[in-house]
This record gives C-alpha cells, sequence and structure tokens, in this order.
C-alpha cells in the first residue's frame, strides 16, 4: 500500500491543463475527421432488434458454463480448431472489431457459440435474429482479414444440461457479407458520427472545467489531488476523509477532469445508501452547467420496482403494453434522451412514457451513451451488477467512486450470501407440478437429514455434504427445465427458484472465504438458547420434523475473492468515507490490490473544538448494564447541566435505550427527550430530527448503526453533542464467534476485523454528528471503560487526540 501523496503526477485541478495526448478509446475524433470504435456485438445489437421485449425467464447459462460450452465444441472439432479468433476492420469512419469463437477449418466453417440451456426454439425470435446478424458480422470481417471468397457460418446452440448441439448453417460469399455488412455500418453511421462528436464536446469542456464553488475548502483539495493521481495511475485509493469537506464534489471533479486524460469511458459514482445518490446528482448538476454546452450526459441507474409502471405485469410483449414493440420505438425514444443528457428517474420516465417504451428497459439502454452513472454498489459489485456485465462486454474504460465505502465489506457481504429454509422447500414442494415434486422432495429429505444431525442450534460444517449436494443440483436443474417449458409462470414457484438457482450457485464455489452453516429455528423463534437444543433434537424430533423450521446458509465473511477481478478491471477506484480505516482492514476484506493508495485528510475542524471524554466509571458490558445504568444517567445529566443544549445519545440496543431513558425521565423530567423506535418511517423519521431545533434543548436516544448514526446532518446549535454508550461490538453468539474463527485463521489474530475495528467504524461515524461546520464545538462522551484500552485508542481518530478521562 502507498501513501496518495507519494504521486508525483501533475495535478491540473488549480484550472492548469494536465497531461494530454491519450486517445480515446472509443469515439476518438479531431476536428474535420472523426472515427468511432464499435465491437461487433454492439453493432448487432443496435442494428437489429426490432419488435417486443422479451423478458420472460429463461434459465440461461453461466458466463463459466459459456466458457465451458465453448471448451467443450473446441474439443468436438479437432486439432485444427482455431479458437477466439480476433477481427477487425474498418468501413468508413467506424472502427469494428471482436472476436469470433471458432474456426472449424475442415469445413472451412466460422462458428458463434451459444451456450444455453433448454432449446434453441425458447429464445425469442429477435434473439436469434441477433446471433444470426452477429456471426454473418463475424463473416464479413473474416472474409476481408483472410482473403477468402466464401465462408460456411453457423450459429451453434449448445445446451449445457444435455450437452447437446443443434447447428443453424450457411454458406456465404464475402461479397454478399460485405454487402450485409456495409448495410449494418450504413444504419450506425450517423449516430455514430453523433457520438464521436459528443465525446469530443465532452472531453474539451471536461479539459476547461473549473471547480465550481471557485476555492476548495481545507482538506478539499488534498483529496481532489488524491483522487486525481490515482485516476491518472490507474490505481485503487482508499480515502478517509472527515464529514464536512465536501467529499462528494472533492472525488468527481477530479474524477471528471481525468477522463479526457485517461481517455476513461464511463464514471460510476456508486452509493450504499440512496441519500448519497441524490448528494451525487446535485454535485453533478452543478458541475455539468460548468461544461461548454453542458455536453456531459448524467443517468441515475433506477431499479426495477421503482421505474416499473405496471409491478402486476410481465416483462414481455403479450403482458405489459410498454414491452409491446419496445425495440421498434426505443431509436426515437434513445435519441432524446442522449440530446437531453441530463437522465434523473423523473426525465427517464417522462421520456419513456411520451414514447410509450418501459421507462427502466429504456434506462437499461441509455446506460451504454451516459458519461457518468449514479447508483446502488450492487451495480458493479454484484453477481449479477448490470454495470459489471457491460463494462466486461463492452470493454469500458471506467473510474469509479464509492460514497461511504465503510459499508462495503457488508453489503459485498450480503451480495455473495444465499439462504435455503426448510419451511420455504416444504411451501414449494406444495405447489410444484408432479415433474418436479421428486426432485423437490429429495432436496427437502436431504436437507432435513442434516438438520437433524446438528447437535447445537447453530453449526458451521465442513463442507455440503454429498447427498445434498447432489439434491441441489438435480431440483435447481428440475426447476430449471420447468421454467424453461413455462415461460410465462410466474408466482412463488418461480421466486423459490431464483433463491435455489443462486443457492447452488454458491454452493459451487464454496471456500474458506465464506461459512456454510445451519440455524435452526421452531416457528418463528429462533432457537438461540442452549436449553432448548436437546428436547428439539431428541430421538422423537424426526417425528416432528415439520414443525422444525431451519435455515441453511452459504455465508460468506470475506468478500475479496469475488470483487478482486472486478478491481483489477476497472481503470481506477476510490472508496471514500469518513471512517475506512485502518487500510488493512478494507483492502484484506474486499480484495483490492496491495499498491492500493492511502491518503487520510485531517478535519477541516481546529481539534480543540471537539472535547472527547472517557466515562471510566461506566462499563456498557451486557453483565453490567442495570448495575451502571444510575453512573452512566449521572454522566448525561452533568454534561447536560454544564452545557445545555441538543445532544444524540447512541444505545447498543432499543431495550438498553429505553432503560436509560426511562431512568432519566424518573430522574429528570425537565430535558426534553426523544427516543428512536423499531419501525420508523420517513415521516417518523423527519420528525425525530425536526426536535433538534436551533439553540433547542433536549435528548434524542437512537441505536448505534442505526438511520441517526450516519449521514445526519445537524449543524450549529442543532447539536452541540453525543453520548455513545456502547462499544459497538457486535452481540456475542455462536454465528459471530465462528467468523471470528473464520477470519482469526485467514488473517491471524487480534486484528480485530471480526468486531473492534467495524465496531470503532460505527462509533466514528455517529461521533461525526457533532461537528459538521468549522465554527461548531461541540462534545464526545465514550461512555465505556474499555474505550482506555490501548488497542481501542489506536483505532480512534488522531484528532481527537488522547481524550481526558473522567
Ligand atoms: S413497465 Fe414493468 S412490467 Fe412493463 S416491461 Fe417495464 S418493468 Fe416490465
Amino acid at each position: 500500500m502507498f501513501s496518495a501523496s507519494s504521486d508525483s503526477q501533475d495535478s491540473p485541478i488549480d484550472g492548469k491543463d494536465g497531461p494530454f495526448g491519450v486517445p480515446a478509446p472509443m469515439g476518438e475524433s479531431s476536428p474535420g475527421s472523426w472515427s468511432y470504435t464499435i465491437s461487433v456485438r454492439s453493432l448487432c445489437e443496435f442494428t437489429t432488434k426490432r419488435g417486443d421485449l422479451d423478458r420472460r425467464f429463461t434459465p440461461s447459462a453461466t458466463a463459466l458454463e459459456g466458457l465451458k460450452g465453448q471448451v467443450a465444441i473446441a474439443a468436438r472439432r479437432g486439432p485444427d480448431y482455431e479458437s477466439e479468433i480476433a477481427l477487425e476492420t474498418t468501413c468508413g469512419n467506424l472502427r469494428v472489431r471482436g472476436r469470433a469463437d471458432g474456426y472449424d477449418a475442415r469445413r472451412r466453417c466460422l462458428e458463434e457459440v451459444k451456450t444455453i440451456r433448454g432449446h434453441p426454439d425458447d429464445i425469442p425470435e429477435n434473439r436469434r435474429h441477433l446471433h444470426w446478424a452477429q456471426v454473418q458480422t463475424y463473416g464479413a470481417l473474416f472474409c476481408r482479414q483472410r482473403g477468402v471468397s466464401e465462408v460456411a457460418l453457423a450459429v451453434v446452440y449448445f445446451d449445457v444440461d444435455s450437452q447437446a448441439e443443434l447447428e443453424l448453417f450457411q454458406v456465404c460469399s464475402a461479397t454478399e457479407l460485405e454487402d450485409a455488412f456495409a448495410q449494418r455500418c450504413g444504419l450506425f453511421l450517423k449516430w455514430a458520427q453523433q457520438e464521436a462528436a459528443h465525446r469530443s464536446a465532452r472531453d474539451a469542456g471536461l479539459r476547461t472545467l473549473a471547480f465550481p464553488e471557485g476555492a476548495f475548502r481545507a482538506g478539499q483539495r488534498a483529496l481532489a489531488e488524491a483522487v486525481y493521481r490515482a485516476a491518472i495511475n490507474g490505481r485503487c485509493l482508499l480515502a478517509q476523509a472527515p464529514t464536512g469537506i465536501g467529499k462528494t464534489l472533492g472525488t468527481l471533479f477530479p474524477m471528471l477532469r481525468a477522463v479526457p486524460e485517461q481517455g476513461i469511458d464511463k464514471i460510476f459514482y456508486l452509493t450504499c445508501k440512496g441519500t448519497g445518490r441524490i448528494t451525487a446528482l446535485d454535485a453533478l448538476e452543478g458541475l455539468r452547467g460548468g461544461t461548454t454546452g453542458k455536453s456531459l450526459r448524467v443517468q441515475a441507474v433506477v431499479a426495477k420496482d421503482q421505474a416499473c409502471e405496471h409491478p402486476d405485469k410481465a416483462c414481455h410483449g403479450d403482458s405489459c403494453p410498454l414491452a409491446r414493440g419496445f425495440y421498434d420505438r426505443l431509436p426515437a425514444a434513445r435519441e432524446q434522451a442522449v440530446t437531453e443528457g441530463w437522465l434523473d428517474a423523473q426525465s427517464q420516465r417522462r421520456i419513456a412514457l411520451r414514447h410509450g417504451v418501459c421507462p427502466y428497459y429504456l434506462g437499461q439502454e441509455l446506460v451504454r451513451w451516459a458519461d457518468v452513472l449514479v447508483g446502488d454498489v450492487h451495480h458493479a459489485f454484484d453477481p449479477n451488477g448490470q454495470l459489471w456485465g457491460l463494462m466486461q462486454a463492452l470493454d469500458w474504460k471506467v473510474g469509479v467512486l464509492v460514497d461511504e465505502a465503510h459499508n462495503l465489506v457488508e453489503r459485498a457481504r450480503q451480495m455473495y450470501s444465499a439462504e435455503l429454509r426448510l419451511s420455504e422447500m416444504r411451501q414449494a414442494r406444495h405447489i410444484a407440478p408432479a415433474a418436479i415434486r421428486a426432485a423437490l422432495d429429495a432436496l427437502l429429505r436431504a436437507s432435513e437429514k442434516l438438520v437433524e444431525a446438528q447437535p447445537d442450534p447453530y453449526s458451521v460444517l465442513e463442507d455440503v455434504p454429498d447427498d445434498l449436494s447432489r439434491a441441489l443440483q438435480v431440483a435447481a436443474a428440475s426447476m430449471g427445465e420447468h421454467f424453461q417449458r413455462h415461460p410465462l409462470e410466474v408466482g412463488p414457484l418461480l421466486g423459490f427458484n431464483f433463491v435455489l438457482q443462486r443457492f447452488v450457485k454458491l454452493v459451487e464455489s464454496l471456500a474458506d472465504h465464506s461459512l456454510f452453516d445451519v440455524q435452526i429455528t421452531a416457528g418463528e423463534t429462533t432457537i438461540d438458547d442452549a436449553s432448548a437444543t436437546p428436547d428439539l433434537l431428541s430421538d422423537e424430533a424426526s417425528a416432528h420434523m415439520d414443525s422444525v423450521d431451519a435455515t441453511l446458509c452459504i455465508r460468506n465473511v470475506v468478500p475479496a475473492r469475488f470483487l478482486r477481478p472486478r478491481f483489477q478491471a476497472m481503470h481506477t477506484i476510490t472508496l471514500f468515507s469518513a471512517t475506512l480505516g485502518p487500510p488493512d482492514y478494507p483492502i484484506s476484506l474486499l480484495g483490492l490490490p496491495e499498491q492500493t493508495a492511502w491518503i487520510d485528510v485531517p478535519p477541516a475542524f481546529p481539534p480543540e473544538n471537539l472535547t472527547v471524554r472517557i466515562a471510566r466509571r461506566v462499563s456498557t458490558r451486557y453483565a453490567h448494564r442495570s448495575r451502571s445504568l444510575g453512573a452512566l444517567v449521572d454522566v448525561i445529566v452533568c454534561q447536560f447541566d454544564e452545557c445545555p443544549g441538543n445532544y444524540l445519545a447512541f444505545f447498543s440496543s432499543f431495550e438498553y435505550l429505553e432503560q436509560a431513558a426511562d431512568l432519566l425521565a424518573q430522574r429528570r423530567p425537565d430535558i426534553m427527550q426523544w427516543r428512536q423506535d423499531r419501525r420508523m418511517g420517513a415521516e417518523a423519521r423527519r420528525k425525530f430530527l425536526g426536535q433538534f431545533a436551533p439553540a433547542g434543548r433536549g435528548l434524542g436516544f437512537a441505536v448505534l448503526g442505526g438511520v441517526f448514526a450516519e449521514g445526519v446532518d445537524l449543524p450549529g446549535s442543532r447539536l452541540v453533542g453525543a453520548f455513545i454508550a456502547t462499544l459497538g461490538l457486535p452481540p456475542v453468539s455462536p454465528m459471530q464467534g465462528e467468523i471470528k474463527v473464520r477470519l482469526d485463521n485467514l488473517f491471524g489474530a487480534d486484528h480485530g476485523y471480526a468486531d473492534l475495528v467495524p465496531a470503532m467504524q460505527k462509533v466514528i461515524q455517529a461521533a461525526g454528528r457533532v461537528l459538521r461546520t468549522p465554527e461548531d464545538r461541540g462534545w464526545l462522551w465514550l461512555l465505556d471503560d474499555r474505550y482506555g484500552r490501548e488497542n481501542v485508542l489506536r483505532l480512534l481518530p488522531p484528532c481527537w487526540g488522547l481524550p481526558e478521562v473522567a
């Protein structure tokens, strides 16, 4: 790992020009002449797709299966078979390139292999048409490159389950392929010219983009320079920067400036929470206004459930009116969207409805043509993330910014975890048609057998037993086949199928980065009480298995193995947050490269503005809570009386929060208080925060790690201090113990990755609510004697200094 300040690249963020001369790989152009590079796949998709949108569920092969399919076909063809033939040519100003899957010299046949599940007849007509257009285009490029006058073409559909292949075959002359190719390029040429002009204008605008607020805030310049250097050097950066310095602008601006220098195709601005996306879009609106002709295209990536106009319908022309004729109306909608350039959720919806197309799928298309994409982290890091898929398929060079990146470890763990419940299997078996019931029966039996064999309510197993593994495979294949035959079927069985397919995929990749665990529950109650075990799983228990529920879980602990290739494929990525450190934690758990740069931007506020105190007479350990509650409330009361104002007090649980709040209410009914509760909607949250009036006096009780511990902005006298009545450690449980053991095995002991490091990140986040502007002054009380320990103190921000112990 390197310090970000060790790079020596000149910075253009003062408005000076940075290094020039890196040609843009896509859409390169210069005044008077232009050229545009496009893949065969994109060219065909753009010019061929017509008719209805059809997203009925069709079980598809994974990327890995696709690769294996190609290898299987190559092995069948013999030693003369050429695989992965790189082809490239020009047509006027267009440069077209791609890789044909294979050439069988014996048959003089160029092949495009499509690995599928099921029969090719089930593939929608317009998609098969697209496959044929692709092989035709490869054929034209092949004839040119090899100087041959004719070639046989084949689209080979390879069924991954039966290993059968079905071939669409035709011999074509070079002349007819050339004609079709020229016609296809002709259809794309106008759009290409427009895109090349856009790229040129965009890059020119970004080269002279000035910082919108005139001067950088303290700390913001250091952050911006580090992001720029990372982008110019194609590196990953971890940027820990305090709240209030303007991180959104401080990262977006330098990344935009690096775009023309590095020929970056797109910027992804990704967040773990929706509020961050609103802030980013606000900042981008201002930055875009500063580019000549507002040439930057900005798009919000909207989730399907938010964009869908007909949630009661299915995504195909027979069901949804916005899917009918989608591809016929798409060109006009796309044209309007790129002309407007500002594509937040409302704009996408307005344009889509004007042209009678689905807003969600219009958005999916526009992702290809936008310059900055603002969305959730799952778009780039989830196994099925759309941006990751397109980035790979279309070979984009991307610059990525991840806001509130301290959440990424937990979010990524969820993306690579999956659960299967016995009760779900039973329900699926109950509603399943006869053809798949046997497979689901076998799956249920194997799962129940495993559950019965567990001596404890929570167990971690070394591996998935063979019989369960087989049952999972068979059930997944049967379900896949069923939905292949019944593509119109929707409902709970389809939902279970998705859960099952996801689980099976994660079983295949199970290794030391994940736990395979079994958690037994009875009815709706989790059995986390050891006393419940013996009766529950006694000899008679098998007779009552129907009343026992259990969850089989692939629980990811270290997502590094899944994310590492993604970081490698991104040209540059900056992960930023107020609480990222220590840097080895995200590097180890997320799989960032060893050379990842690190910058810790000091706060904009003088350290003396925040007084940090440790209450050494308070212990918030579970066993000590009732005894220490009086002392804890005493600290709160003394601080309040010494400096009346608005405070937030954070606790480890709602129960603890209630106990403290009740005692305070008894002792000091004159102190106003507001309590967070478990089910607070947006309005209730707004009301809670509304109580923090300027120059007000009162206490807000909240839970650490909850909605009021992050992203809450109460500047000035709206908040003068915070009490943190917990160390933030995760509750002790068998599962937490297993996670710790696994992390200890992987990274050695005493790293704190399982508990202390994420706990301190939560504490520092919550503490960040106190000082919001350079003028703010405030108090932070750490209510637990353990805050005085050396291993805890070294994880606290240096700007807090050595806290006073009281
Ligand atoms: S409007 Fe909804 S149902 Fe219709 S195509 Fe779009 S996402 Fe599917």
